[in-house]
């Protein structure tokens, strides 16, 4: 396997390298090396060969870089189940937006969602500083098609989202969505009457 040495002395090497991982991610037969650490887990993605294996990995990488970075941190205020929004609305209902999903649980979020993961609406961005998908590097190695399902990808799962990233096209992924959607809304609405004739 041929090798290339990525050196980075400023942010201009930085740049364009980002700039040319659309062109990286395709040589299959050169194994990167770097001197800069900060994006030594984007070479780590890019000699990954097997395109199945890259896409799980920065999808678990850039999972895992979100919750290091909120861990520890009540972000959504949860106090009795309630997050800011339920509490500042008086809403009867709990479980924040992770209500209107079939993967919530009373331990939480049953899968790991990129997608919501990047979900924080006003209450919480009045709080604290969010991270964007920009902030993720490693995420620019995906397409624009593999972006535009990571931003559209609520309620999912993580393997219904891999699934996405490595096989559908965009019209697909658009024809999908509606049907997760009416499904989810179907199961959500037979789980409701199933609690109410319990009472
Ligand atoms: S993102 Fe907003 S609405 Fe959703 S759980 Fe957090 S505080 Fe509630
Ligand atoms: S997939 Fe998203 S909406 Fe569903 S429970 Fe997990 S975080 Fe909440």
């Amino acid at each position: 396997m041929l090798k290339k040495e990525i050196v980075i002395k400023n942010n201009k090497d930085l740049n364009s390298f980002y700039k040319k991982l659309k062109f990286y991610k395709y040589l299959f037969f050169v194994k990167f090396e770097t001197n800069n650490n900060e994006i030594q887990d984007i070479i780590s993605a890019l000699n990954i060969k097997n395109r199945n294996k890259r896409i799980n990995y920065i999808y678990d990488y850039a999972c895992k870089y979100i919750d290091n970075y909120w861990n520890g941190k009540n972000y959504c205020g949860f106090k009795n189940n309630k997050c800011y929004c339920q509490q500042y609305k008086g809403c009867k209902y709990t479980n924040g937006c992770c209500r209107l999903c079939i993967y919530q649980s009373n331990k939480g979020c049953k899968t790991s969602n990129l997608t919501c993961k990047f979900y924080y609406c006003t209450e919480v961005h009045k709080r604290y500083k969010v991270l964007n998908y920009d902030d993720i590097k490693i995420l620019k190695i995906f397409s624009f098609r593999q972006k535009t399902i990571i931003r559209h990808s609520y309620f999912n799962s993580r393997e219904g989202i891999l699934f996405d990233l490595k096989y559908s096209l965009i019209s697909i992924f658009a024809i999908k969505l509606i049907i997760r959607n009416i499904i989810r809304i179907i199961i959500l609405n037979k789980r409701k009457r199933k609690k109410l004739n319990k009472k």
